[in-house]
């Protein structure tokens, strides 16, 4: 069985306890590897090599610097396909997009490499006999915790701008498969980076996790997960008021006006919705279908999610791999079943497959619930899963809106309209912070990424998210006193 240290001050370690963890295959349920177990005494060794490294790293020259996340991203493409390999071993990513995904990774290094390079401090005008100027610095340690989700993409999209601004960062991955993460971590090993710049560890998160949310010796947190963890964080990271920024949950809601192309839709949606088995937090959450459409599009959207290949994820045809974990499987088919007794209807999946290779593994079918009511668990709550909520058919704008904000999540939505100022309109009032009209694909480093409401704080992608990864300064000088 193969096993996995962490890598702390540059070096590769088992936890102080020596105890390590398993890891599985989400589609075989067979134990894969084993993971070092750390707990507190394990980050603070990883955040003070973390502290050491910092005046090094933060030191070097930025162009130093962005060559070496130049680099990475060219290490991440040349091993694209062994990384996506073990991703699909580890999360059932399919084998079909696998390492295409790892290289879209890739440009978040390129991208921060080149911007880090640009960000420009200021001048401001105050009077002739004063300098002012900004200047932006980085911020110190950074924490960054992410989710089993998309398990390497979540790492980059913090680690990139993170480590291109001259942060040092402890990364505690996700338990369940943390085995891109220390790939990575084994690619960043060959670079020379100063010992500690970069650390890994390992561990639950209710011990390693908040164990770096309140060091003393973390100066901000970069956190992707869940919204009640981001509270956890939230409260923790206060007793030393640390920086936070915070990718939580969502419950996107979908909006199929009268006048929308439902043939352009339903493919772009399908895929939205099912990718990944529905386990992104930008997927579509619930559906407003105006009731002119409702049948037409309840109709195309079932017989095209029929149509998916649903299966072993290493298999090439494959489009839609397992669950992650029996643990979430059983979560997904519990909100399956609140709806069914809250009186909506399953009118597609909602079962476990029970032909091989599926009478193994952690599977949902594609799953489509009607009849939803907004005060119901699934019209609330973040599935997390390939499960499309159709709620009940609208037939005004105002109400399609009024129900579409009704929820404590704002992360991102969707409208669809052959009319675009009708679009526009509904833009200016959806609480959500990214609004795609007539479209659900994903986002690139230049695109700024980040909810609303419970849905977080900060931004990912953008330049608004390299200005969160430093500090800005203000620097004032008396012209009059400094003569020389
Ligand atoms: P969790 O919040 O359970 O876990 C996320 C990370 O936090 C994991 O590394 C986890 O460790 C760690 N953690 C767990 N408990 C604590 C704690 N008490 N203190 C500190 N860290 C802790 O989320 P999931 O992994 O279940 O991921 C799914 C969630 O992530 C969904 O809500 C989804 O919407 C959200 N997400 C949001 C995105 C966005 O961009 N807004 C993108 C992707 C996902 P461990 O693995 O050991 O439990």
């Amino acid at each position: 069985m193969k096993q996995y240290k962490m890598w702390i001050g540059g070096n590769w370690v088992d936890a102080e306890s020596s105890k390590t963890y398993p890891v599985y295959n989400p589609a075989t349920e067979e134990e894969i590897a084993r993971v070092a177990l750390g707990d507190r005494s394990d980050v603070d060794k990883a955040v003070t090599a973390a502290r050491k490294a910092l005046p090094v790293w933060s030191k070097k020259p930025q162009a130093e610097r962005s060559q070496i996340c130049m680099k990475i991203a060219a290490l991440m493409q040349e091993h694209a396909v062994e990384i996506g390999k073990i991703d699909t071993m580890e999360h059932g990513t399919p084998a079909k997009t696998a390492a295409t995904s790892v290289i879209i990774s890739s440009q978040r290094f390129e991208w921060a490499a080149y911007n880090a390079r640009s960000l420009m401090g200021h001048t401001v005008p105050a009077n002739s006999e004063e300098l002012v100027y900004l200047q932006r610095e980085p911020i110190g340690v950074i924490a960054i915790i992410t989710p089993w989700n998309v398990p390497l993409a979540m790492v980059v999209g913090k680690l990139a701008p993170a480590l291109a601004l001259g942060n040092s960062c402890v990364i505690k991955p996700p338990s369940i498969n943390s085995l891109t993460s220390l790939k990575l971590a084994k690619l960043l090993d060959t670079l020379g980076l100063p010992p500690g710049t970069v650390n890994i560890i390992t561990g639950p998160g209710g011990v390693v996790g908040e164990a770096l949310a309140a060091h003393r010796g973390v100066d901000m947190v970069g956190f992707t997960g869940s919204c009640e963890t981001g509270k956890t964080i939230m409260s923790l990271a206060s007793q030393t008021v640390k920086r936070l920024q915070l990718e939580l949950g969502g419950k996107n809601p979908v909006i199929i006006m009268d006048d929308a192309d439902i043939d352009t839709a339903v493919p772009d949606l399908i895929t939205g919705q099912f990718r990944n088995s529905g386990q992104i937090c930008g997927s579509p959450g619930r559906y407003y279908i105006h009731e002119k459409v409702y049948g037409e599009f309840l109709e195309k959207f079932k017989t095209a999610a029929q149509k998916l290949a649903v299966g072993d994820p290493a298999d090439e045809n494959t489009q839609m791999g397992p669950l992650v974990s029996a643990e979430h499987r059983n979560r997904v088919e519990g909100f399956i079943q609140s709806a069914i007794d809250e009186g909506a209807k399953v009118v597609l999946g909602g079962k476990r497959p029970t032909n091989p290779p599926m009478d193994k593994g952690f599977w949902v079918m594609p799953t489509i619930i009607t009849g939803v009511k907004q005060n119901m668990k699934v019209a609330r709550e973040e599935i997390f899963g390939p499960v499309a909520c159709f709620m009940e058919p609208f037939n005004s704008d105002e109400k399609a809106l009024e129900m579409a904000n009704d929820n404590r999540f704002g992360l991102t939505s969707y409208v669809w309209t052959n009319d675009r100022a009708r679009g526009m309109r509904f833009a200016n009032e959806l609480q959500a912070g990214t609004v795609q009209i007539g479209h659900s694909a994903g986002s690139g480093p230049e695109l700024p990424w980040g909810g609303y409401k419970e849905s977080g704080i900060g931004k990912e992608g953008s330049l608004y998210n390299l200005y969160e990864y430093t500090n800005l300064k203000r620097i004032q000088v008396d012209l009059r006193t400094t003569k020389k």
